[in-house]
């Protein structure tokens, strides 16, 4: 708490009281705190893969350059290092972007079927090499829905992307879909990879909450993923949660209005 006193003057020197402004700071404090501890972390997330380019271009310098073999692999772990800062930065443009609301939403109707057999498109090469089995689970009577496509395709992504990060090869992944009793759409992933311990539930929709920081980095996470789908769909007034069951695996349940008041009636 946070108390100003400004004396009440009745005339020159004169002081007739006192006002004493008590002001809750409690929010303010914890806006600020979060602020420096996300500066902190962004700091941290870059200075880790610029440390290790540097040290591996050094260590080119200092002659590796010479074993073609061992230049090579080197060159590889630049090359992804470089890629994951890259994904960061624009992870990092989206979140301010949704902070700042310049996000402009342009939604449209969407068939949702379309919508899960794309997100799988896009990851069909992925599933291969890893030997994962995909498969869409549709009730009959979901039809489409009223969304941003690019927001909900980003959303579906990093599920999917997390989905094969922490199933290990031979699993499955399956996307799911239908309407609730009360208008809403529910969008699942479900996984039959490592899950998520517990105790670390409540946190793992945090900017850069990780269960284990260093196998997330290894598989390229940049522990934004989360983060930005319960944004994007916050900003389609809808919720999303995530069930797990630790060696079993883990379901994420995206809800989304099915109709918008105001919606075009095409
Ligand atoms: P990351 O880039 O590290 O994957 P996310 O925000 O997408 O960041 O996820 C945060 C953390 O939640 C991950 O580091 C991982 O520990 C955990 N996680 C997310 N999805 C899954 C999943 N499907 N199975 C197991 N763990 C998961």
């Amino acid at each position: 708490i946070r108390v100003t006193f400004s004396p009440i003057h009745r005339r020159k020197d004169n002081i007739a009281g006192v006002i004493a402004v008590l002001q809750d700071v409690t929010d303010q404090e914890k806006l600020e705190g979060a602020r420096r501890e996300f500066v902190a972390n962004v700091s941290h997330e870059l200075r880790t893969p610029l440390t290790t380019i540097k040290s591996y271009t050094e260590a080119l310098e200092d002659g590796a350059l010479d074993e073609r073999a061992l230049a090579e692999r080197f060159i590889g772990v630049i090359r992804n290092e470089t890629q994951r800062m890259i994904r960061l930065v624009s992870d990092l443009l989206h979140l301010s972007r949704l902070d700042s609301s310049e996000a402009m939403m342009r939604k449209q109707r969407t068939n949702v079927l379309e919508l899960l057999e794309d997100t799988i498109d896009r990851f069909f090469v992925q599933m291969k090499q890893k030997d994962i089995r995909s498969s869409i689970d549709m009730q009959p009577e979901v039809g489409s829905v009223w969304i941003d496509r690019d927001q909900m395709d980003q959303v579906l992504d990093n599920l999917v992307s997390n989905a094969l990060k922490y199933t290990p090869d031979g699993g499955s992944i399956k996307l799911a879909a239908r309407c609730t009793n009360d208008g809403m759409l529910a969008l699942s992933v479900e996984d039959t990879g490592i899950g998520i311990p517990k105790q670390d539930l409540g946190r793992i929709f945090e900017r850069f909450y990780r269960v284990d920081k260093a196998r997330s980095r290894n598989m390229g996470g940049t522990g934004l993923g989360l983060s930005i789908a319960r944004e994007m769909v916050r900003a389609h007034d809808g919720t999303i949660e995530l069930d797990s069951e630790l060696g079993q695996g883990t379901t994420v349940t995206v809800m989304l209005p099915l109709h918008e008041e105001g919606e075009g009636m095409s």
